[in-house]
């Protein structure tokens, strides 16, 4: 890169000149050196540069003060290597020190043009089935990233050409209006903020420089996964620009509700109706699990709504080594459509009992009776 001129040469102002006198003398040579009037000339070009440039440090106060003290190089603190040696054009290395030193602020987007962002995450929504997200799974999925484009490597100009300064803005991103204490100051829509335009757009981005390709990516999902869940591969998003880091990708987990389970956590819940002499007998039944089934014991007596608790037969814990219990919810189910001879030993069933076979229906009774 050459050697840079003083922003007070180059816009031929005194060292004491008033902000006035630099509006002023910015203003005839911007006209001047328009790349407007001077249509692919490349020397016109860099002066116009060179006058934005000198004109947005010495037109700002703050920026000015740390020109005059240090100079072309920067503030020591920088560590661009300078105003101008941040991204090899010169234009903008200054104005990312000051974002620094400044937090940004009144300049706005403009000023951090050629700053490096962070490319976007890209969020992909994953739905996998109830035993997946419970003992974990390798899947593979494609999905959509918007990325440089080949054929302009990014530029967005046809076969790579590099963008302009924008005309209507001078490459500024923003476009003033008014005048004395009454300027406003609006994002140049000719160029959407970036100061640049491209002439002759690239057929394969439609001059974007950025194009959506389908990318195949796989993922190992734990044991133990969880609805809502999000799982992050670092950098696998879209690719930053003026040298960022590229984005994540975001993969959020939705499950699939189970036919039989519902789950909370590690813990694992089954409704399951037992008949009621196998309630009232008590019995040893076949408890389905998420893997096989296994026999379990329910005691003489059993009411409806009470709860087994099978120790271990859960969802595993993430990244852990223990897992849940499994909790069955018994439904003790009466019979209906009953044959003559089923009646018949119903009947002789109940003309045996005394009554203490009932706990609940007998203090009812007792209360009852107390009342009238
Ligand atoms: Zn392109
Ligand atoms: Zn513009």
């Amino acid at each position: 890169m050459a050697a840079k001129r003083d922003y007070y040469e180059v816009l031929g102002v005194d060292r004491k000149a008033s902000t006035e006198e630099i509006k002023r003398a910015y203003r005839k040579l911007a006209k001047e050196s328009h790349p407007d009037l001077h249509p692919n000339d490349k020397t016109a070009e860099a002066r116009f540069k060179e006058i934005n440039e000198a004109n947005e440090v010495l037109s700002d106060p703050q920026k000015r003060a740390a020109y005059d003290q240090y100079g072309m190089d920067g503030p020591p603190t920088g560590g661009f290597g300078g105003f101008g040696g941040f991204d090899g054009s010169g234009f903008s290395g200054f104005d990312s020190i000051f974002d620094q030193l400044f937090g940004g602020g009144a300049g706005g987007r403009a000023q951090r043009r050629n700053a490096p962002i962070r490319g976007r995450d890209i969020l992909f929504n994953m739905r996998i089935e109830f035993e997946e997200a419970a003992f974990g799974a390798s899947k593979s999925f494609d999905f959509l990233r918007a990325e440089l484009c080949c054929s302009c490597k990014g530029t967005g100009g046809k076969d790579g050409a590099k963008p302009t300064p924008c005309p209507a803005c001078k490459g500024t991103g923003q476009v003033r209006s008014g005048g004395g204490f009454m300027v406003t100051v609006r994002t140049c829509t000719s160029c959407g903020g970036s100061g640049q335009v491209v002439s002759d757009p690239c057929a394969a981005c439609s001059g974007t420089g950025r194009v959506r390709n389908k990318r195949t990516a796989s993922i190992t999902i734990p044991p133990g996964a969880d609805d809502g869940q999000v799982f992050v591969m670092t950098g696998q998003g879209e690719p930053g620009q003026n040298g960022g880091p590229s984005g994540d990708l975001q993969i959020a987990i939705s499950v699939k509700p189970h036919k039989l389970f519902k789950r909370e956590g590690t813990t694992l819940y089954l409704d399951m109706p037992i008949s009621f002499t196998q309630a009232a007998l008590g019995a040893t039944i076949d408890i389905p699990t998420l893997k096989n089934k296994i026999s379990h014991k329910i005691p003489e007596g059993t009411q409806e709504g009470a709860l087994l608790r099978i120790k271990g037969e859960g969802i595993q814990q993430l990244h852990g080594s223990s897992r849940g219990d499994l909790v069955v919810r018994v439904h003790v189910e009466i019979p209906k459509r009953l044959s003559e001879k089923q009646k018949e030993l119903l009947r002789a069933f109940d003309q045996a009992s005394t009554g203490k076979e009932y706990e609940n229906r007998k203090s009812f009774l007792d209360r009852v009776k107390e009342l009238f």
